[in-house]
């Protein structure tokens, strides 16, 4: 029986990271992996949507050329085959570069195929036991296809099998109106489909505040994109070459057809058929595996990182698991998940970046707040860049005057949250930024200028 110093299954966000650290501190590793090195982030999340966002934002821009005062020589078109070429030469980098260091790593061994628990210090890997006294479980997740009556009888996509399509779909139908739905539905309607989206919820993305759903809505339906809210898909059927989806709704038609449908609802950790049970760690009912605040599971020696854990769904949170287990285990530091700030963006256009408390968490926690807003029609590079979608807002704790969170709705948004984040983290007072000397023309220049004209959030 192969003996390790440390397994780990899964190479998402965090096992190769992990790998890496651990055999530059003497450590003997298996790493397991049962399809794409680099996992979600890599293959069909983060990597391959944002190559799609960015061939979709092309043919946007070029749909406006006249706007710019560019000529063209005729209707913009978009090949959809060269859109997936690209999109697939963007991926294949990092896949391989994945696999390749992995592979060339020096007391790292590589076993392909499905990992499974037969004990809580075995794993099994074809005919193959390895056994470690350290595993670590980076298994990820996958698209959620819930239990809908006909979804047996048509053929449906999710984020996965979007990743081969390389054709125009006549009609795309997402069901889904949050993070992952609407990237490929602004992304698809601007390739030139018809899009509609179904979302069960009164507002898209409805855990952010309302005025966030409503800014991102806005976007999409002047894009033509069409919105069903407060819409449950009860059913889904054959209809000619395409797929109907019968919704229930108190407004429009209770059918929407259309020629795809999109799956995105949710995901679901892969867990379910990881031998769990012979190893004795134990999961929450969706089935995420329980750690605490560093990391550990129920049983000594096993942790769990990144999707799987249900303590971020993001890249960046599965790799920050890898930090702080890395840190904890070989640093002698003690860094733990609580630690972390939340934050995010949404990769519509324009993005939508988040950080720590929307304004509905800093109401509901009955905190004294100040608030500040600016719609991004008075950011003058905003304006000059002729992409003015959006807003800006910022919260501010009243008593410590330390930033409590923002959302940035507008151009560069998921790139200017992180001037509030990394104040976060510095703990810093509102007043350090409000006085800083920011650069003409950005569109960062305007938060001292918003901090200065903070109000008591009513
Ligand atoms: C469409 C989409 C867009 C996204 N965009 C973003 C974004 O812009 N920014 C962002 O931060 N996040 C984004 N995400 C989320 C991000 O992709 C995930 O949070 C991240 O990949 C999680 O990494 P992970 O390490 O937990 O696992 P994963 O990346 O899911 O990797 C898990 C790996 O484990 C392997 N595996 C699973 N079970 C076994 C087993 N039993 N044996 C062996 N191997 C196994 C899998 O094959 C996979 O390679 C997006 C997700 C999707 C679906």
């Amino acid at each position: 029986m192969p003996q390790f110093d440390a397994i780990i299954i899964g190479t998402g966000q965090a096992g190769p990271a992990l790998a890496r650290r651990l055999v530059a501190a003497g450590r003997k590793v298996a790493v397991i992996e049962r399809k794409y090195f680099g996992g979600t982030c890599v293959n069909t999340g983060c990597t391959p949507t944002k190559a799609l966002v960015a061939s979709a934002y092309a043919a946007h821009v070029a749909r406006r050329h006249r706007d710019y005062g560019v000529t063209v020589g005729g209707d913009i078109g978009v090949n959809m085959k060269a859109v997936k070429a690209r999109k697939d030469a963007v991926v294949a980098p990092s896949r391989n570069g994945v696999e390749r260091s992995l592979k060339e790593l020096d007391g790292c061994t590589v076993f392909q195929g499905h990992g499974r628990f037969v004990s809580p210090h075995e794993v099994k890997v074809g005919e193959t036991v390895l056994k470690a006294p350290q595993i670590f479980i980076n298994v990820g997740g996958r698209a959620a296809v819930p239990p809908m009556p006909g979804l047996d009888q048509v053929r449906y996509l999710t984020n996965s099998s979007m990743m081969d399509v390389d054709f125009l779909p006549e009609h795309l139908i997402a069901v889904g109106g949050s993070y992952i739905g609407l990237e490929f539905a602004q992304a698809y309607r601007r390739f030139g489909s018809k899009v509609t989206v179904i979302e069960m919820a009164p507002r898209l993305i409805a855990r952010e505040d309302e005025d966030v759903s409503m800014g991102v809505a806005d976007v999409l339906e002047a894009e033509g994109i069409e919105l069903r809210l407060n819409a449950t898909c009860m059913s889904v059927a054959k209809h000619g070459n395409g797929v109907a989806v019968n919704v229930d709704c108190t407004e429009g038609s209770p059918q929407v057809v259309g020629s795809h449908l999109l799956l995105a609802v949710g995901r679901r950790p892969n867990t379910d058929d990881l031998g769990l049970d012979k190893a004795g760690v134990a999961t929450d009912e969706r089935g995420y595996i329980k750690v605490d605040d560093e990391l550990a599971t129920n049983v000594a020696g096993i942790f769990a990182l990144g999707d799987c854990n249900g303590r971020g769904a993001f890249t960046h949170t599965a790799y920050n698991d890898f930090e702080i287990v890395a840190a904890n285990l070989l640093d002698g530091e003690q860094r733990r998940v609580t630690d972390r700030i939340m934050a995010y963006a949404l990769y519509t256009d324009p993005p939508l970046g988040r950080c720590g408390m929307s304004e509905t968490e800093v109401r509901k926690s009955g905190k004294p707040a100040l608030i500040a807003t600016m719609p991004m029609e008075d950011v003058s590079r905003a304006f000059e860049k002729g992409e003015t979608n959006g807003f800006m807002k910022i919260l501010v704790d009243k008593e410590s005057k330390q930033f409590l969170g923002a959302a940035f709705l507008g151009l560069n948004g998921d790139e200017v949250i992180h001037t509030v984040l990394d104040q976060m983290y510095a703990k810093a007072p509102a007043t350090v930024m409000a006085r800083a000397m920011h650069i003409h023309p950005t569109v960062a220049e305007f938060l001292p200028t918003m901090l200065q004209e903070l109000r008591e959030l009513e």
